[in-house]
């Protein structure tokens, strides 16, 4: 593969490392190539950060056809570069890809061109420990037509952006509401897809929650409203008496990254780990009852994300007494410590650039 780096003339500045946000500044290039039917991708490029130019009529715009994915570039210690687990990405844009018809990314080719872009990139990738240089791989349909039918033309893209860490003020066990309103998906719709049009039909459960003094919502199921999916945008863990648990796969759940990887750790330290159907009632009755011990969201951007309380039908509960628990802690521990290099990576998850 060639890819055609065209350099840009105007570098960026680095914004301080503890003025870091999420997503606001972006690095100096970005890569691009297009996908058409019968021709496959081509024209690989990094070229200058910048905006990009549709046809009016380009799918995304009006079908959403849209998927993408979220990991990190991490510094360590050394200096040195690396991602976590980078391939499992890659994997999980094909699945989506397959879902929303757009077309797949050859997996060698994909992980090559991130390991270009991220050293062209190189200097984005901030020092201090919980930043990094959070990638951005999207693709979309972009056919100048309004005809429905699976795609002809595509782009995928990555940029980059670097970011702080998302825990600047130490980690705070965060308020969370379970909605019984929206729903984030069903079985048979895209739950298990990353695609954009999630984040757009889940938007307002989220605005409304936050109005209520929530961070984010707790999802049940689309079919029963009965079942515990997901929290927020992360996927979700409950200590339940010594046992931990986790919303199976149904298809209506996003396979989390961090996710599948703190089973296995889990797993590791010897825990028993069940991935199974978990209803409302269960979770509320073991509140209740004074069993369930921990509660947490997983996801790549907050890596865990400590739950301090509940809130169904108006009644708010407290998990913990509102402090992280003691697993919360470790996993923090041990996925970070990996990520960032400063413990060993004995599942082999890390991918030196
Ligand atoms: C990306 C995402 C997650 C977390 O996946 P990771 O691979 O762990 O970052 C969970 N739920 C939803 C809806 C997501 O989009």
């Amino acid at each position: 593969m060639d890819i055609k780096i065209t350099k840009t003339k105007n570098p960026g500045v680095m914004p301080k490392e503890s003025e870091l946000g999420f997503g606001r500044v972006f690095s100096d290039h970005m890569f691009v190539m297009d996908w058409e039917e019968g021709i496959g991708w081509h024209n690989e490029r990094i070229i200058p950060f910048g905006n990009i130019s549709l046809h009016p009529a380009s799918t995304v715009l009006h079908y959403g056809a849209e998927i993408f994915e979220g990991l990190k570039a991490y510094r360590t210690e050394s200096g040195s570069i690396q991602l976590f687990r980078p391939l499992e990405n890659i994997k999980r844009m094909n699945t989506s890809a397959e879902r929303m018809c757009l077309p797949q990314l050859d997996e060698d080719m994909a992980l090559e061109i991130l390991e270009a872009f991220v050293k062209l990139e190189e200097r984005w990738v901030p020092y201090s420990f919980g930043t990094s240089l959070y990638l951005r791989p999207y693709m979309f349909g972009n056919d100048e037509s309004l005809g429905v039918h699976t795609v002809k033309r595509a782009t995928y893209m990555i940029i980059a952006s670097p970011s702080g860490s998302y825990y600047k003020e130490g980690i705070n066990p965060v308020k969370i509401m379970i909605e019984n309103e929206d729903v984030r998906t069903v079985r048979g719709g895209t739950g298990y897809a990353k695609c954009g049009g999630n984040y757009a039909a889940s938007t307002r459960a989220g605005e409304r929650a936050s109005k209520k003094g929530y961070s984010q919502v707790l999802w049940l199921d689309g079919v029963e409203r009965k079942y515990i999916e997901e929290v927020g945008a992360m996927n979700v863990m409950f200590k339940i008496n010594g046992e931990i648990v986790t919303p199976a796969l149904t298809g209506s759940i996003l396979p989390g990254i961090t996710r599948k990887s703190c089973i296995e750790v889990l797993k590791s330290f010897g825990y028993k780990v069940s991935e199974r159907l978990l209803s409302v009632d269960e979770l509320i009755g073991a509140l209740k009852e004074g069993k369930l011990e921990e509660a947490w969201g997983t996801g790549t951007a907050a890596v865990v994300s400590p739950i301090g309380k509940l809130m169904y039908d108006d009644v708010e509960y407290d998990v913990n007494g509102g402090k992280i628990g003691e697993v919360t802690q470790k996993l923090y521990d041990t996925l970070t410590g990996i990520q960032w290099g400063k413990l060993d990576d004995k599942f082999g998850w890390v991918y030196k650039l």
